[in-house]
């Protein structure tokens, strides 16, 4: 999956869109480079976008170059402020700043005057066909297409008409301005492609200026020119609309930017497309954009990813020239390795259990050291209540183990993480049989760090004192879909996930985790990695699971 990519490591090799920078800087042909990313400010960002941003902005940072931020806003209706907003907000989170925020939009006017120039070369016409008979008269990949009757109306006919479409004479859909190309080219794009249609719309930022609006391979180019972008970096299904790119410069006469297209970025058991995305938001799948099972950028943000691991992820997935799908796997993996390094170590019981040391005085409290990072020794420690009640997980506990069971079971011993070896010697159940609770007894010579007592345990686990903890709610995340490629689907919607979010309100923690900040990282000894949701309170944290502290992933790949 992901090792054909692998090799793009830094400082091993350059990638593709790498070499042809270095060439251009060699040769003369540029003395600095210039990229964009151009999102569509139609839904918020998704990793997809996240591996686009960290390749455009990432090349002009190691090149010296610039990398602008240009709004693709185009097509007024699907269009929003929020939207806006939320780009620019998790690119600077991603770490990154627009030498420019700009917009498509800008250049509406001078879009419009070029089209002009090129109808009076005689290079568009305005045609009145049905789209029908348009499609109609475009013919097939292996058979020409037909001269709609428009195509040889006069340049100053053209004009005329051109004006009216811009003036709103025209209903929306009446006529269309097209590039006249080649209608018997094998290239589909390059059969006299639309550069303008008519829709009355309000626009987020030109508002009803304009009753005609650019296609995308009208704008695109020539947007990319007017900023002096050196290397128009964009996704493959972009490779047959390259010729029509420099078609368009080329007829204008303008700076010679140039598209490279890679490979975008797939992700198992993920859907990515934003039209995919909105659905989900839309319908209610998910509760939002930045719902912590949304592969967004904000989503991610929520559930707890850092900016680090996600410009590591798209490091490690590197710029392939194939379409290729990545093990999702692997973006955990980025997190872990991150999170390892950082996060502070907590005690957690997500389902607790109540444990009594019979032999353990009532009312006694000793503060046992514990460490708050063994991967960081600055970290320090901290000091955790130990007393006669504890919780352990209910998981710990099995009342008939099969063998080679290390936890917690009847006549078993265990250690308590930091603490001391219990054994158990009663379980307590209620008259429907469930356990209540587990009675044990403590060996006060066993005490982590100073243990004599000369016992040998297999297990170990973590514990809170029961008179020392905070309620928190703790929400646990599996994966949105059931099946590997989701878009492939009949209705993706069918392959979700009934049981994606678990939600457990009796969690107990730490008190040290009562003033939780929205975004802040911990480790749950034993349990992952969790992050602060912003819908934590005074009263009462909330947790999301980032992720297992498993990693199956690199088990799997042979790390
Ligand atoms: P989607 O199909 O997911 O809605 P899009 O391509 O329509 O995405 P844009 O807003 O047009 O979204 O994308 C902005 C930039 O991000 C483009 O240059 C596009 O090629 C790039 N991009 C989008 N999706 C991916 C992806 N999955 N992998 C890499 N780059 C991507
Ligand atoms: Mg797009």
């Amino acid at each position: 999956m992901h090792s054909e990519n692998a090799k793009n490591e830094p400082g091993e090799s350059r990638n593709f869109i790498e070499e042809i920078i270095e060439d251009d800087l060699r040769s003369g042909k540029h003395t600095s480079i210039q990229t964009r990313f151009p999102p569509e400010p139609n839904g918020y960002l998704h990793i997809g976008h996240a591996k686009a941003i960290c390749l455009n902005f990432g090349l002009a940072e190691k090149y010296g170059g610039k990398c602008n931020l240009r709004y693709d806003d185009t097509n007024p209706s699907a269009e929003e402020q929020e939207y806006v907003d939320s780009i620019l907000a998790d690119i600077r989170w991603l770490g990154f700043e627009p030498a420019n925020v700009l917009f498509t939009s800008d250049y509406f006017q001078q879009l419009y005057e070029w089209a002009v120039q090129l109808i009076r070369d005689g290079k568009a016409y305005v045609d009145f066909s049905t789209s029908e008979e348009i499609a109609k008269l475009k013919g097939t990949p292996t058979t020409p297409g037909t001269p709609s009757k428009f195509r040889d109306s006069t340049p100053e006919d053209n004009l005329a008409f051109f004006e009216k479409m811009k003036n709103g004479e025209y209903p929306d859909g009446h006529c269309v301005l097209r590039a006249k190309i080649d209608l018997a080219s094998p290239n589909m794009h390059l059969r006299d492609p639309y550069l303008y249609r008519i829709k009355r719309a309000h626009h987020h930022r030109t508002g009803n200026d304009w009753a005609i609006y650019p296609m995308y391979d009208w704008a695109h180019g020539q947007s990319d020119s007017i900023e002096h972008i050196t290397h128009s970096i964009c996704t493959l299904e972009f490779v047959p609309h390259r010729a029509l790119y420099d078609w368009c410069i080329e007829q204008l006469g303008i700076f010679p930017s140039k598209q490279y297209e890679f490979a975008r970025l797939n992700l198992n058991y993920t859907v990515m497309s934003k039209r995919k995305l909105l659905q989900l938001v839309n319908e209610g799948y998910v509760n939002g954009w930045d719902d912590p099972r949304m592969p967004t950028i904000s989503g991610l943000r929520r559930r707890g990813y850092t900016p680090a691991s996600l410009r590591e992820f798209a490091k490690r997935v590197g710029v392939a020239k194939r379409e290729n799908i990545i093990d999702v796997g692997l973006l955990e993996f980025c997190v872990r390795e991150d999170l390892n390094k950082t996060a502070l170590r907590r005690f957690a019981v997500l389902d607790p259990l109540k444990v009594v040391i019979t032999n353990y005085p009532e009312g006694k409290i000793e503060w046992l050291e514990t460490e708050n990072n063994p991967e960081d020794q600055d970290a320090g420690n901290r000091e955790l209540a130990f007393s006669r009640e504890l919780y352990i997980e209910r998981d710990d506990f099995m009342e008939n183990p099969p063998p080679k069971y290390f936890r917690l079971s009847p006549g078993g011993m265990v250690r308590l993480k930091s603490a001391f070896i219990i054994e158990c010697t009663d379980v307590k159940k209620d008259a429907s049989g469930e356990i209540t609770a587990v009675h044990c007894r403590y060996v006060p010579e066993s005490r982590s760090g100073q243990d004599t007592s000369g016992l040998k345990v297999k297990g170990v686990i973590h514990w809170l004192s029961a008179a020392h903890t905070r309620r928190a709610e703790v929400r646990l995340y599996d994966r949105l879909f059931q099946v590997e490629d989701p878009a492939a689907e009949e209705d993706f919607k069918k392959a979700i996930n009934p049981d994606s979010l678990q939600i457990l309100a009796n969690a107990q923690v730490e008190p040290a985790l009562t003033g939780a900040v929205a975004g802040e990282h911990f480790q749950f000894t034993r349990l992952g990695y969790f992050c602060a949701d912003p819908d934590s309170t005074a009263e009462l944290p909330v947790f999301n699971r980032t992720v297992t502290l498993r990693d199956s992933w690199a088990k799997m790949a042979g790390k």
